[in-house]
């Protein structure tokens, strides 16, 4: 069975198209500038040149119109019509308490994803959007929503609560809820299956570096603890994301610097992060350079992210009484050498001994921990739409 695997943001949308028989991608693209001019697709069947079209697309029903055209284009396609897709995966952000696991979509499905929109006010329309456009133009195809949320939900109450009255938590559903579940998990199996360990004989470290970025503990299969909250702002020091600092900081800057309402909310998750700190860049190849050249507050935004990772990395080895394996993934922990050696620096005491010349990779499968290290440190490049595709062919096969 040939999967589609949607994943829509407010004006873009990332596909894949994937043979689930034997797992292979079979090609991927990318649409940009929905609804607004100069809106272009750029599609690539794998083991051909990309092309790229730019052409009007009002919305996201015209952006799935134009991806379907593509899929049975007679050059570059990879079906000759599109009931050979068997089944759509939705990438869906927030599934608030809803979901643990992937589902097939219904209206139910689609009525409780439409009640987590005020959790998630950027990212749920888009996905719904999606599922709307996809729905109309393939009426027959069954579809699956894989939420970032599901893995999430097997964190035990004293993680998620927050101690505010606890009746923000029954009214509003003001609770802790993690994202990029689906990376962690992803991750968190192959690690397993690389170390040839049942994951529920594992304790798992899982850090997902990338401009939004997050660590989760993984004790047993299941998440024990993440640092992301009710929405992805918490946790890590991120690209423009504050990441974790003391609320009163939001009064504070609100009342001093007179902000309108949302302001304070812009700030802390698009003005923030290392591109705060260091005033240069949100992309660490950027603070890197800046930072050789001799920029203070490039170089301490660097070490500001390496400081939260480390301290969660802490945390949750204290949280699972150990751990035996350490996941880093994502742009930054897939390519950036020099930050994943400073996280792992002077960690010996607990087990952790990163191997500098096995460190010296990007974008790859592999250990970079010696020999003798308790804890084996990895590199796994994440693969959130395999895990869709995965997902939505068990639930439609
Ligand atoms: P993601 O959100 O997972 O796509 O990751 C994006 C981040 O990865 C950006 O901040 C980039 O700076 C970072 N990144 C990508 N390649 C490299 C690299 N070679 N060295 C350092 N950072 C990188």
């Amino acid at each position: 069975m040939k999967v589609l695997v949607i994943n829509c943001g407010s004006s873009s949308l990332k596909y894949q198209v994937l043979d689930m028989t034997n797992e292979v991608l079979e090609c991927k693209g990318l649409v940009e500038r929905i609804g607004i001019e100069g809106s272009t697709i750029t599609h690539e069947k794998i083991g051909q040149d990309k092309f790229k079209l730019t052409t009007p697309m009002a919305d996201h029903k015209d952006a799935i119109g134009h991806v379907m055209d593509a899929l049975v284009d007679p050059d570059h396609g990879v079906v000759k019509d599109m009931s050979e897709i068997g089944a759509v995966g939705h990438r869906v952000v927030h599934a608030g308490e809803k979901y643990a696991e992937s589902v097939r979509i219904d209206d139910s499905v689609i009525a409780a994803l439409e009640e987590c929109v005020d959790l998630a006010p950027l990212h749920n329309p888009p996905n719904l959007l999606g599922i709307a456009a996809c729905q109309e133009l393939m009426p027959n195809t069954p579809m699956v929503g894989v939420f970032d949320t599901a893995f999430h939900q097997t964190m035990p109450p004293e993680s998620y609560i927050y101690a505010i009255p606890y009746e923000y938590y029954e009214k509003y559903g003001i609770r802790r809820y993690g994202f990029h579940g689906t990376s962690h998990k992803y991750v968190a199996e192959r690690c397993a299956d690389i170390m040839n360990v049942d994951i529920k004989d594992l304790k798992i470290i899982t850090c997902h570096l990338g401009n939004g970025a997050s660590v989760t503990a993984i004790k047993r299969g299941q998440v024990l603890d993440t640092s992301m909250g009710l929405t992805p702002l918490q946790g890590l020091v991120m690209g423009t994301r504050s990441g974790d600092i003391d609320p009163a900081i939001v009064t504070f800057i609100r009342e001093k610097e007179g902000l309108a309402p949302g302001e304070a909310n812009e700030i802390l998750n698009k003005k923030s992060g290392v591109l705060g700190i260091s005033g240069v860049s949100s992309d660490f190849r950027d603070l890197e350079a800046a930072a050789e050249e001799g920029n203070e507050r490039a170089m301490l935004a660097l070490k500001a992210f390496a400081h939260k990772v480390r301290f969660y990395i802490g945390a949750y080895i204290a949280e699972m009484n150990g751990c035996d394996a350490i996941v880093f993934t994502a742009g930054v922990g897939e390519n950036d050498i020099a930050m994943r050696d400073i996280i792992c620096n002077d960690l010996g005491n607990l087990g952790i001994k990163l191997d500098l010349v096995k460190n010296k990779v990007r974008g790859k499968e592999t250990i970079i921990s010696r020999d003798d290290s308790k804890v084996t440190v990895m590199l796994i490049p994440t693969n959130e739409e395999l895990m869709i595709a995965r997902d939505t062919y068990r639930l439609c096969k």
